[in-house]
């Protein structure tokens, strides 16, 4: 029974590297091989990708979906021809409802927010995390058959040593029967760059008082050369647009540097950036939860702190 991993859309989603190197593991372990099924948008570029990391065999559906039902459509298609033994998902945020659905298409159980999959003798062993993000399920996966919805940031990718030859097969799909059921009219402004991929983040929390004052996140994130998030509480209080969110239910990003301005520390908040190299937190609480994250910490107003640095930053 093989691996899958699938993927669509215009361009290849960050993390899908590091889904792979998990694919290849999964099927090494089971002594399967592994088969990267994408959209037809993304051959060219899959072709490049599979081959840096020993994926020998890519499935181009030789359709272009729009939209995540259009999507559920094909892949439920494509698994009911082809009987994939581990369905693996990149947890984008199309990604888990495209896993949800595709399972609850083709009758298989689903397992969301996966961190680390291992062999084991009755099945698969695989750890996620649970209660949002407060703790680490483990579950033993003894069905023959799973989708898995992967959260790749605390995936290392592996590349190969040499680029591998990759066999591309093309799979026709019904693809008459995929109108999308709804149509997007308008998006968040985005910034050029995906916050998933930024090397510096500095973000903001409920702690900076009022909304003008994350002007001064912005700065701070502009004299660094890098990009600016905050937490769901702003968010929620219309601060800055959901696309800026970090955490569980925004972004997933593994920077090299991220600083948290007045930001508590919640567990839901970290889940989007505990995988950070760096977390530099300042917060008036000596007591605030971040410092047990954060390599440095300042204790103190960030309000006052801030013209500082982003002074000391520019220079
Ligand atoms: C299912 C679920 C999903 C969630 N998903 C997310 C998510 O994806 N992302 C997310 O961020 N949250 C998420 N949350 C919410 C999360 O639990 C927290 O409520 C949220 O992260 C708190 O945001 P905050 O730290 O900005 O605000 P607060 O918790 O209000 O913390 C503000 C912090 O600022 C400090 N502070 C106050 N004044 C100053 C000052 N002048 N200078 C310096 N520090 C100061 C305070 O000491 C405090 O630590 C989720 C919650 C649930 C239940």
């Amino acid at each position: 029974m093989t691996v899958v991993l699938f993927s669509w859309g215009e361009k290849i989603e960050g993390g899908t590297a590091e889904a792979l190197t998990l694919a290849a593991g999964i099927a090494a372990g089971r002594g399967t091989q592994v088969r990267w099924v994408v959209t037809s948008a993304l051959e060219q570029e899959a072709r490049a990708l599979a081959a840096l990391h020993d994926v020998s065999r890519l499935d181009v559906i030789d359709a272009s979906p729009r939209g995540v039902d259009a999507c559920v459509t094909v892949f439920a298609a494509y698994c009911r021809a082809r009987a994939p033994g581990v369905l693996l998902f990149n947890q984008t945020v199309e990604g888990r409802v495209v896993a949800a659905r595709v399972a609850g298409r083709i009758g298989l159980p689903v397992l969301a927010n996966v961190v680390a999959v291992s062999i084991a003798a009755e099945g698969l062993r695989v750890e996620a995390t649970a209660y949002g993000g407060d703790t680490r399920a483990e579950y033993l996966l003894t069905a023959p058959r799973n989708v898995l919805s992967v959260v790749t940031t605390s995936i290392v990718a592996r590349r190969a040593a040499e680029a591998c030859q990759v066999e591309v097969e093309h799979v026709a799909v019904d693809a008459g029967a995929t109108t999308a059921g709804f149509d997007v009219v308008s998006s968040p402004s985005v910034q050029a760059q995906r916050l998933e991929d930024a090397e510096i983040i500095v973000s903001g929390g409920r702690g900076l008082g009022r909304r003008e004052n994350f002007e001064l996140v912005k700065q701070m994130a502009d004299a660094l050369g890098g990009m600016w998030g905050g937490s769901r509480a702003i968010v929620d209080d219309g601060w800055i647009d959901s696309s800026h969110q970090v955490g569980l239910t925004g972004k997933i990003t593994r920077p090299g540097l991220y600083i948290a301005v007045g930001i508590s520390g919640a567990s839901q908040h970290m889940a989007g950036c505990s995988a950070a190299k760096t977390i530099i937190a300042i917060n008036k609480d000596p007591d605030a939860s971040i410092f047990r994250y954060a390599r440095y910490g300042v204790v103190g107003d960030c309000v006052e702190l801030l013209p500082e640095l982003i002074r000391a930053a520019r220079n």
